[in-house]
């Protein structure tokens, strides 16, 4: 067995699942226990980033929440900028916004004007990915300001909800698939 293979076992190991919350029916994949052990954490980081080097992405950008922790890692890693795509209404300087689907409602994220550059080469990294609603709006705000999305990572890929089907315009990996 690889290296990498036993690594992203053993991040699964790791989870842990929160029955119904932040509401009943929803099962939570509560990373914490990943962030606090540094092997695991440091792995994730490896195994986001595997196949690129310092040189070849200039913006790490990450998803507000919990995209910020491993995408900020990502970023000293490769030796690139970060840069945070927050909810609506967080980001101090002018912004672009896009709004996305909720089960029930909308919501909406934002990123500063100045970002990135246009041609920038970008790593997204979030979380999870669930419906893909959250990446695609955050993609979509990459787009916006011309930059170019290299990748988009995932720790944890819920593939029952589909959500690659709205990223596919885009390579896409996850370490951990349920
Ligand atoms: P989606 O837009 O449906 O792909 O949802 C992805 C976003 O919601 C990510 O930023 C996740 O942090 C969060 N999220 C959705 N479902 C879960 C879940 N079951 N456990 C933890 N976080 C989740």
């Amino acid at each position: 067995m690889t290296q990498t293979a036993t690594a992203s076992a053993d991040i699964a190991r790791a989870i842990r699942n929160i029955p119904d919350f932040p509401k009943a029916g929803i099962q939570f994949k509560d990373i914490t226990p990943v962030l606090a052990d540094a092997r695991l954490f440091a792995g994730c980081i490896d195994l986001l980033t595997e196949g690129f080097k310092p040189g070849m992405v200039d913006a790490v950008v990450g998803i507000d929440a919990r995209g910020f922790i491993f995408a900020a890692a990502a970023a000293i890693k490769l030796e690139a900028g970060f840069v945070p795509i927050r909810k609506k209404g967080k980001l101090p300087y002018q912004t672009h916004e896009q709004e996305y689907d909720l089960e029930y409602g909308t919501a909406t994220v934002a990123v500063h004007v100045d970002a990135l550059k246009p041609g920038s080469r970008v790593l997204l990294i979030d979380d999870l990915l669930a419906t893909g609603g959250t990446a695609a709006a955050a993609a979509k705000l990459v787009q916006t300001l011309g930059a170019e999305i290299l990748e988009i990572a995932f720790l944890i890929e819920l593939s029952f909800l589909d959500g690659r089907q709205r990223l596919k315009d885009y390579p896409v990996r996850s370490l951990v698939v349920y």
